[in-house]
C-alpha cells in the first residue's frame, strides 16, 4: 500500500454508524420518523460491522448530478457481518475482481461534488478486502 493512502485512511477513518428500528431491526444511516420496513417508530443507535460480503452489484455509467466524474463507478449491495444489508459505492477493484460473495471493507473515500463551488464530500464506500482470510 502507498504510504498517502495509508495515512488518509487512519486519520479519517469513518465508522458506519446510524439507527436501528428496535422492532425488526431495519438499518437507516439517518433517523427516520417511521421505519419503512414495519413502521415502527422507535430506533436505537448502531455501529455497523466495517466489512462483510458483495451480494450483487452493478455499474452505472450515467450517474446523477453530482456524481459525473466518479462514471463509470459501481454500486453494490453489501451483507455486512452481522447480516445488515446496505447499498454503498465500490472502490479500489478491477472490473474482475467483482464477484458475489467476495469480501469487501469499508474506507474512507471522495464520494460526491458538490455544486459550482465544488465542495467535497467523504464518506465509506466498499472495496474487496485486502485480508481474505
Ligand atoms: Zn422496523
Amino acid at each position: 500500500m502507498r504510504i498517502p493512502g495509508y495515512w488518509r485512511n487512519t486519520q479519517f477513518f469513518y465508522r458506519l454508524a446510524g439507527w436501528k428500528c428496535v422492532h425488526c431491526g431495519a438499518f437507516h444511516h439517518y433517523k427516520p420518523v417511521v421505519c419503512k420496513r414495519c413502521g415502527s417508530r422507535e430506533f436505537a443507535q448502531a455501529e455497523l460491522p466495517s466489512s462483510g460480503k458483495l451480494i450483487t452489484y452493478t455499474i452505472v455509467r450515467s450517474p446523477p448530478r453530482g456524481f459525473e466524474l466518479f462514471a463509470p463507478y459501481a454500486i453494490g449491495l453489501i451483507e455486512l457481518e452481522d447480516g445488515t444489508r446496505i447499498l454503498s459505492q465500490l472502490t479500489d477493484f478491477k472490473e474482475n475482481e467483482l464477484k458475489d460473495e467476495i469480501k469487501v471493507e469499508a474506507v474512507f473515500r471522495r464520494v460526491r461534488i458538490n455544486g459550482d463551488q465544488g465542495i467535497i464530500e467523504y464518506g465509506y464506500k466498499f472495496r474487496p478486502a485486502l485480508r481474505r482470510s
